[in-house]
């Protein structure tokens, strides 16, 4: 099967930058990018007129937690009067509230929600998504989610890549007790039943150490699962540096990280992911030192961090939107980062992320004439059509 995307204003290849092409064609055969250029239509081509459209590799969105039970709308109206989150976790809301409303979903409610969600995300363009449990803490909801996400995997049109997430300590259980669980229990668990791809920890202030945020991912790399790590939400404890000694495939968050904290993830091949929706939603003060990820040349990645309690947003075009209103990245890097460099956060660009011969044809064919007007047009429908593997999945 032969389909040619014909005639595009822009193609962005994000080869080199964004690797901006203009009025040419781009030819898909059985799933791959064959070739780029001035094609003409044959009668065997299945034809996608791009004329007036920009065309750029499917959205990859390598941090979301988008299976939970279900859904934090009070806690997002106290925050706007001024509670903070701690008092709202005291009262019960917080991570506690979604796994409770986890913990009693079963497993093909939260596969229908899930599902749902995911035609959402493919509505606006994400053809790779990366989905973490950690609305269980205990191991039943555990892997309860990570079943739940496996069959997603089988099921969706999309890539569908799970992570086991160690969250937070669950009540009524000591701290010591429960780190044993995660290493000499639920890892090798995950790991022999395949069940994940990549273990991730929360390490922060309010959630695990940097010496416990160690031993949970050294017990994961034990068990051959790759790393990557929540850190420097909050506060500053060392995350970053710790990223970069056990050469995590990424750190997301960052937003406290200092500028030897980012060449070190550099220097070790972490690649820093930044969540800007979640700064949004959370009305977050401090924000990511951009500048410094630009002296150093890092190659930052961006994502939704889709979840109920800090971030709703699970449009990347939005996502793309905000890194540029509210970190001040540049068009040029929010787009690469929500591609390429979200591929390379989940250890798969040499399949997918950007549009280069012999690549899987993960595309988006987008209603704007230039990519300026991704971001500018910030909220508008502009996806045209979501196109996976050379198939279309979504038409507008
Ligand atoms: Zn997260």
């Amino acid at each position: 099967m032969q389909v040619l995307i014909h005639n595009a204003s822009q193609i962005l290849t994000m080869k080199r930058g964004l690797g901006r092409l203009k009025n040419i064609s781009l030819l898909v055969e059985d799933g791959n990018i064959k070739r780029l250029g001035k094609i003409k239509p044959k009668a065997n081509y299945r034809v996608i007129d791009a004329h007036g459209c920009v065309v750029m590799p499917g959205f990859v969105d390598s941090h979301t937690h988008l299976v939970f039970g279900g859904s934090r709308e009070e806690e997002f109206a106290m925050r706007i009067k001024g509670m903070k989150y701690e008092a709202i976790a005291r009262a019960g809301g917080g991570i506690a509230s979604t796994v409770k409303k986890t913990s009693q979903a079963d497993e093909e409610t939260l596969f229908g929600l899930g599902r749902e969600r995911i035609e959402k995300v493919t509505r606006h363009g994400t053809t790779t998504v990366e989905i973490k449990s950690g609305y269980g803490l205990l191991p039943e909801t555990e892997y309860k989610m990570l079943h739940v996400i496996r069959r997603l995997k089988h099921r969706v049109p999309i890539d569908v890549v799970p992570t086991f997430l160690v969250h937070a300590v669950p009540g009524k259980i000591r701290r010591n007790d429960y780190m044993e669980l995660v290493t000499d229990e639920m890892i090798p668990f995950v790991a022999s039943r395949k069940l994940a791809v990549f273990c991730d920890v929360f390490c922060d202030r309010i959630a695990f150490s940097r010496k416990e945020s160690k031993m949970i991912l050294e017990a994961a790399r034990d068990h051959d699962l790759k790393l990557k790590i929540h850190v420097d939400e909050f506060a500053n404890i060392g995350g970053a540096r710790l990223a970069a000694e056990l050469k995590c495939t990424s750190a997301d968050h960052l937003l406290v990280s200092t500028k030897r904290d980012v060449i070190a993830m550099k220097r070790s091949g972490v690649v820093p992911t930044l969540l800007p929706g979640t700064s949004v939603f959370l009305r977050l003060k401090d924000k990511p030192n951009i500048r410094a990820f630009r002296a150093a040349r890092s190659e930052v990645a961006i994502a939704s961090d889709f979840n109920p309690g800090s971030c709703m947003i699970y449009s990347m075009l939005k996502i793309v939107a905000l890194a540029c209103l509210s970190y001040g990245m540049h068009v040029e890097e929010a787009l690469i980062g929500a591609t390429r460099n979200g591929a390379k956060a989940l250890g798969m660009f040499d399949r997918i992320g950007s549009i280069e011969e012999g690549k899987q044809a993960d595309l988006v064919v987008l209603d704007v004439d230039n990519y300026m007007k991704i971001p500018y047009e910030f909220g508008e429908d502009i996806v045209r059509y979501t196109i996976k593997k050379g198939k279309i999945i979504w038409k507008r």
